[in-house]
């Protein structure tokens, strides 16, 4: 059942959590967090974890987990002891997703792997005839990475309307603004141009 997530209380998490910790990318997961809950709230369908042919979500840029965490326990996925105990010895919650946590199917933060695994997905589900969708949040930043080209080929060879890749385009990275580090524009027409 869809609910409101709004994105105050996804950074309202993400600020508390980080406090709590000590630890966090508090930026990055600030940046993603109207994008996470327009997924969470009404985008993905998604009604349990459990459900073979729910939409699959992939947070390749992984560092910004906290909001993925505030948006599943919004959701009702992770429970208030869990989010809780982000960062804490013998905690799944981690500064990055694993898999072993409720409603994430892949572990990522490693930068770049995310579309690769959301490509396999979106394959997979055609060939189990599901009609789920993959959505693929990346940063900007990790769009330097060649791996992320290799699957946006593999993708429209293989024509996979299934899958939707989401960057969030902030202009900046950990060393500084994209238009600097390594220039990205125009990012809309070299997604086109596959
Ligand atoms: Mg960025």
């Amino acid at each position: 059942m869809p609910q409101n997530i709004a994105p105050p209380l996804i950074r309202k998490i993400i600020l508390e959590q980080s406090f709590r910790a000590h630890v966090g990318h508090i930026g990055s997961a600030l940046s993603v967090s109207d994008i996470i809950a327009a997924l969470y709230s009404s985008v993905l369908k998604i009604t349990s974890p459990n459900d073979p042919n729910r939409d699959r979500f992939i947070l390749s840029n992984g560092h910004t987990v906290l909001a993925l965490y505030a948006a599943l326990y919004l959701r009702g996925w992770i429970s208030e002891t869990e989010l809780n105990s982000y960062c804490s010895d013998g905690s799944y919650l981690g500064v990055h997703p694993e898999h072993r946590v409720n409603g994430v199917d892949f572990c990522t933060g490693s930068l770049g792997q995310g579309l690769p695994f959301g490509a396999g997905a979106a394959l997979a589900a055609r060939f189990q005839q599901s009609s789920r969708r993959v959505f693929v949040l990346l940063s900007d930043a990790e769009c330097n990475e060649g791996s992320v080209w290799e699957a946006v080929m593999f993708a429209a060879h293989h024509h996979l309307s299934n899958l939707i890749a989401i960057i969030d385009l902030n202009g900046q990275q950990a060393l500084g603004y994209t238009k600097n580090v390594l220039n990205l524009h125009p990012m809309t027409e070299k997604w086109k141009a596959f």
